[in-house]
């Protein structure tokens, strides 16, 4: 791994432990976020934040997010090793590589070309090679679908319809869904071809999911 010191190995740890704390039991996710080098996702001289647990600025006004929610998100897709995982919103490519740790194969999609083509040149050097897309994620990759989870990584204002039907049965799609400035944690579990059943796990902050291409 490059430039990944003893230094922020230790401070992985603790935010392993603090994110532990906070509620994350699944041992696969936790091993996941002490691997990601998540300092390596920021703009550098901000590397005494990269191991708090708070969301942070990446550019184009979009946000790494904080790692208790990717933690939380990545907990609740219920990841197995070799599943098709597609995730909407690649942004810096962070929640894209706890994935890729848990063994899943990865489909991102961004709309916004910077970011797009900045995680492009920044992922693969670690080892990370998710298969990148840009486009607008409201619609899914219907060529490559259908997946055995579907993860959203911006505020929803309703839950697309394409992305259910791109579920393999059996499936999930973890999206948060907005309530005005808030948005809830929602599972949406594909049980039968035409039959869904939601749940809802909380509130959470994030970006929104916008229309379109950048
Ligand atoms: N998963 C990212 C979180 C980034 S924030 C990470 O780990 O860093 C959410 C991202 O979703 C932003 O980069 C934003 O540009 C992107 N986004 C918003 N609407 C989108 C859409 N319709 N399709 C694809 N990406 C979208």
């Amino acid at each position: 791994m490059i430039h990944d010191s003893l230094q922020h190995q230790g401070m992985r740890r603790k935010l392993v432990e603090e994110v532990a704390r906070k509620g994350i039991s699944s041992e696969p996710v936790l091993q996941a976020l002490s691997k990601v080098p998540r300092h390596l996702f920021m703009e550098s001289g901000f590397v005494k934040f990269a191991y708090r647990d708070q969301a942070f600025p990446i550019g184009a006004g979009q946000t790494i997010s904080q790692p208790y929610t990717v933690a939380f998100q990545s907990q609740l897709l219920q990841v197995e090793p070799k599943q098709k995982i597609l995730e909407v919103g690649t942004g810096s490519g962070y929640q894209a590589a706890v994935l890729l740790e848990m063994g899943a194969q990865v489909f991102t999609i961004e709309r916004q070309r910077e970011l797009y083509i900045k995680v492009q040149q920044l992922l693969p050097p670690m080892g990370y090679h998710p298969r990148f897309f840009f486009g607008d994620g409201y619609k899914g990759l219907p060529t490559y679908g259908p997946f055995d989870g579907i993860i959203v990584t911006a505020g929803a204002p309703f839950i697309p319809e394409d992305l259910k039907q791109q579920l393999k049965i059996g499936a999930r799609l973890v999206i948060p869904v907005s309530t005005g400035e808030h948005q809830v944690m929602t599972v949406v579990e594909r049980v039968d071809e035409n039959v869904y059943d939601e749940k809802q796990y909380g509130l959470f902050s994030f970006v929104p999911l916008l229309k379109g291409t950048n």
